[in-house]
């Protein structure tokens, strides 16, 4: 018996000793293979990236800068990007077409600024009165929205992805109250995109001033009124030097989602990690890129309202809903002529009526009652 026990232990020593080196020589067969696998794979790919910023513009400028270098460290050093400001190698709104036809591999910009090659393009920057980040991003990430933007990007030779998102702008810089529609009118405003149309509605001006004229167009009464993104970017632009009252909230672009467009070739050639990575990377954006706004734009608005005596003033909730009207026919006439737009607008709309009822329940109710208390 005694006997046995031993020649049992003996043989189960053995077999361990067999079994562990077997897997030994497997495992490190595994791992050769694999090393091989990864250095035979490790091509690097140089991409360039041309944004729509100027270089190094706070925050979206910088996320540019940070992208690539997230892409580089999540790809281990397989992507790596030079980042150019607009104008360095292609004009700003020349970045597009750049990348559609593969002269530059990825950009960064925000999708309204496409609006005249695609109007549906503009669904997923900023809708007056439309969704605010939470809420886009909601819709983007597992509402159907980023199925409907790469549809709309795909005859561009695009794959986009998101860049970050501002969350709710400012209403812009003023230099008479504006107390109801009535005051909109004759008034000579820089206001982009379905805004602009929103403005024109009621009876004013939508003027279009390059981001280098702002200032002084308002100073020397080119125009009376702009909107810029809030007081982190508005403060550096000097507006409260040039205009009296501070307007809120920017119904006009309550939540604008920014982008990274890749050249679909460029990114259908990586191998699926790496597209992986560009995807990883643009998450990271989104969540840095509010973070950041939100940091810098408070610490601005208590520079404004207390070393510069801004008077922060709020829309009457009358005339926000009339423009509301207004916008809601500039939309209809807009998708009217496009059906793609009209697609991405119902799709839009939809997620927006349901998401905000939850909103109100949660969100605004919160906001209201314990937030500002
Ligand atoms: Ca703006």
């Amino acid at each position: 018996m005694k006997k046995y026990k031993s020649f049992l232990k003996i043989t189960i020593v053995l077999l361990v000793i067999l079994v562990t080196s077997a897997c030994g020589n497997k495992n490190s067969e595994n791992s050769s293979n694999s090393n091989k696998v990864v250095k035979a794979d490790k091509k690097v790919y140089n991409w360039k990236m041309t944004t729509t910023w100027p270089p190094n513009f706070p925050v979206l400028g910088e996320v540019a800068n940070k992208y690539a270098e997230w892409v580089e460290e999540l790809s281990d050093g397989q992507i790596k990007i030079k980042v150019y400001g607009g104008g360095e190698l292609v004009p700003a709104l020349e970045a597009f077409d750049a990348v559609s036809n593969g002269t530059i591999e990825i950009g960064s910009g925000a999708s309204y600024y496409w609006a005249g090659k695609t109007p549906a393009a503009q669904f997923f920057a900023a809708v007056p009165f439309g969704m605010n980040c939470q809420q886009l991003t909601s819709w983007l990430e597992v509402g159907g929205g980023y199925e409907l933007w790469k549809k709309t990007y795909a005859k561009y030779n695009i794959v986009p992805f998101l860049g970050g998102n501002s969350g709710v702008q400012m209403g812009g810089w003023f230099n008479k109250e504006i107390n109801s529609v009535a005051d909109l009118k004759g008034l000579k405003m820089r206001l982009p995109g379905i805004g602009g149309k929103v403005l024109e509605k009621a009876g004013g001006a939508a003027v279009l001033v390059a981001g280098g004229e702002i200032y002084t167009s308002l100073e020397r009464g080119v125009i009376d009124a702009t909107e810029w993104i809030g007081p982190y970017h508005d403060y550096k632009m000097g507006f409260h030097k040039v205009a009296k009252y501070y307007y809120t909230p920017g119904w006009h672009e309550p939540g604008t989602q920014f982008e990274f467009f890749v050249n679909k070739q460029k990114h259908d050639a990586l191998p699926p990690h790496l597209q992986a990575v560009l995807d990883a990377a643009s998450k990271k954006a989104q969540v840095w890129v509010l973070a950041e706004f939100d940091k810098q734009n408070g610490i601005y608005l208590d520079k404004l309202v207390k070393e510069e005596g801004v008077e922060v003033r709020e829309f009457s909730k009358e005339m926000l809903d009339v423009l509301r009207g207004y916008t809601n026919e500039a939309i209809e006439e807009m998708i009217g002529n496009d059906a793609l737009s009209k697609e991405v607008y119902e799709s839009y709309s939809k997620y927006q009526n349901r998401v905000s009822k939850w909103s109100e329940l949660t969100e605004k109710a919160y906001y209201n009652k314990i937030l500002n208390n």
